[in-house]
């Protein structure tokens, strides 16, 4: 049976400031994914509190916040079929010292921190954060 979903993919400032993202975008679509919807936005630290609420208690949060606010970022609505875990699996680990081998954020992530992408990581949480950046 096919399970259509959507997702929500971030590429962080990291990867924005270095001019990645029509690369990082050729691998979604090389992956079968289908960008909906994107745009290029700079988000206030603000803002960046209310995405990353699930991690208020972190201690890497207020690091976290600064960061995802520090330059733009293309935010995208990705379709696939079971596009959630696919893009994880696209994304790799965290940290891209971890991360596997043609993993986005192995061939472009700099640290735990610039790791370039963001990928929900559950159905529920991908409606939350679609309807955050893409509330229409
Ligand atoms: N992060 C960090 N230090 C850590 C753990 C996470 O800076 O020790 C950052 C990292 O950029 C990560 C984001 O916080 O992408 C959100 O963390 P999460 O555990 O949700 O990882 P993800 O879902 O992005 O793989
Ligand atoms: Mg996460």
């Amino acid at each position: 049976m096919s399970n259509i979903e959507q997702t929500l993919s971030i590429i962080k400032p990291d990867a924005v400031e270095r001019n990645l993202q029509e690369e990082i975008k050729i691998e979604f679509k090389n992956n079968g994914f289908e960008i909906i919807n994107e745009k290029k936005i700079h988000i206030s630290k603000e803002e960046a509190e209310k995405f990353y609420k699930v991690h208020e208690s972190k201690p890497f949060y207020n690091d976290l916040c600064q960061y995802l606010s520090s330059g733009p970022i293309i935010v995208m609505k990705l379709q696939k079929e079971n596009a959630v875990l696919e893009n994880r699996k696209l994304m790799g680990a965290t940290n891209p010292q971890d991360a596997s081998d043609g993993t986005l954020r192995k061939k472009y992530g700099i640290s735990i921190d610039k790791n370039s992408v963001h990928g929900s990581d559950s159905v529920e949480n991908a409606k939350v954060e679609l309807d955050f950046f893409f509330k229409d």
